[in-house]
């Protein structure tokens, strides 16, 4: 029993600081793309002819699609000029769908759910994760924070078994046509308002499945989405990044990321009353008649 406990002791505190602290990445490490379209050789497209996701484009400018990207780096070897390269900025999660859309370094993150939805939930988030044809990856990179390593418990945000004890749904995978009722299904059963994120780049835009007959080219054609997260899979770094922006835990953008620029230092009790019911209904009732168009099927 002694040797347990002094293991244990020897063992010390393993959970990572963030977002006190960010931790170490290896150089190995792929984030954000950074892009400098001025290195473009006139006529050049060896990146997008690269790209077998087609994320990199060329006609207009120079232009990377996070949201189909699949950090392969191909497009990173294929250019002669190093006019894409890889940055170690893992905050890649954004609110909306084109601002995954790179011209250049600059990304808009995600921003805090909305107030209507923010009064209810607060920061307390229980989610019910989805794998609609997911290779996995996805999932077990998003399984890692619930690891002591992470302990994503300790930000109020939790994995729940069943959708009607939820306050939203991850989603991972392209969406194969046979998973779009289970998925709807599943939407269907979580209490309003309800969120939705979209986790990889398969949920995002199909991702490698992107085009085929097969899938319905990610989340966003089946469902409104609050939260994209992109990567293949995402690093948990990222994931965990993504959820603390979508609950208010971080705002802005700063690069050096200092606690106290990071932090939403407001009080629990602030922004508790008043709820906008109004607004969840017409959030909802605009959820509903996009989720039932059985257009989509
Ligand atoms: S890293 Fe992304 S953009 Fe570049 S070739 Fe691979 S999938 Fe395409």
């Amino acid at each position: 029993m002694f040797k347990i406990l002094r293991t244990r002791l020897g063992q010390g505190h393993r959970t990572t600081k963030f977002p006190l602290e960010i931790p170490t990445l290896p150089e190995r490490y792929r984030g954000r793309p950074d892009l400098d379209p001025k290195r473009c050789l006139d006529g050049c497209k060896a990146c997008a002819e690269a790209c077998p996701t087609q994320a990199v484009s060329v006609d207009g400018g120079l232009k990377l699609d996070l949201g189909q990207c699949l950090f392969c780096t191909a497009c990173i070897d294929s250019c002669p000029e190093g006019a894409i390269r890889y940055s170690q900025d893992y905050r890649l999660a954004t609110s909306q769908r084109s601002a995954l859309v790179l011209t250049g370094g600059e990304l808009k993150l995600a921003e805090r759910m909305t107030d209507d939805l923010y009064r209810i939930l607060r920061r307390s988030l229980r989610l019910r994760e989805v794998c609609a044809g997911s290779c996995n990856a996805c999932d077990l990179d998003t399984n890692v924070l619930n690891t002591v390593g992470w302990d994503l418990s300790r930000f109020g945000i939790q994995f729940v078994a069943s959708p009607r004890h939820a306050d939203g749904l991850l989603v991972t995978g392209a969406i194969p046509r046979n998973m779009y009722r289970a998925l709807l299904q599943t939407y269907e059963a979580v209490p309003k308002p309800r969120i939705v994120i979209a986790l990889g780049a398969c949920a995002i835009s199909g991702g490698p499945y992107l085009g085929s007959p097969e899938v319905l080219n990610g989340v966003g054609g089946v469902l409104p989405v609050d939260l994209y997260v992109p990567g293949c899979p995402p690093h948990p770094l990222t994931i965990l990044d993504g959820l603390l922006r979508l609950i208010g835990r971080i705002r802005g953008e700063p690069p050096e990321a200092r606690p106290s620029h990071l932090m939403d230092n407001r009080t629990h009790d602030q922004g508790t009353k008043a709820v906008d019911t109004a607004a969840v209904e017409r959030r909802d009732r605009g959820v509903e008649s996009h989720s039932t168009d059985e257009s989509t099927q």
